[in-house]
């Protein structure tokens, strides 16, 4: 599937707010319904979610009550369920530089983050019920 970039939005999160709330916020304001981003910076506790392929949901989410860095967070914009919808990874390091990470749940605030959104143009990613895995993915034509 081929994609057009269209435009590209960089910001900064304010210090407290929900980085998954945050990002889906932005895109529903600015109507980006397909596109990729990635964040850096630090957060003052997170929520993270592990799937488990056996069973085909996800474990309760990893709690982290402590201030971590963001060493990545990468994602992707699509629809599911008619709407916008955000789906996104992080990493985290400690302060031995200790990394942890998993699928970005609510519950993530931040102390401080930079974000680079690129929307794409064409097509839209729209996510369906997979049987196989149990998971919304994208429908690929
Ligand atoms: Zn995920």
């Amino acid at each position: 599937m081929l994609v057009n970039m269209g435009r590209t939005f960089i910001g900064r999160l304010e210090k407290g707010a929900d980085i998954l709330k945050s990002l889906t916020e932005i895109c529903k304001k600015e109507n980006i319904r397909s596109g990729a981003f990635s964040l850096i910076g630090a957060v003052t506790s997170a929520n993270v979610g592990y799937y488990d392929q056996l069973a085909k949901k996800y474990c309760d989410p990893i709690s982290f009550n402590e201030a971590l860095e963001i060493t990545a967070c990468t994602g992707n914009v699509s629809i599911k369920d008619n709407g916008i919808f955000v789906h996104a990874h992080i990493s985290l390091s400690n302060k031995i530089g200790k990394c942890f990470g998993g699928h970005l749940m609510p519950g993530t605030y931040v102390f401080a983050a930079e974000y680079c959104i690129t929307e794409f143009m064409g097509e839209e990613l729209v996510r369906e019920f997979d049987d196989e895995t149990g998971l919304g993915l994208w429908k690929m034509m």
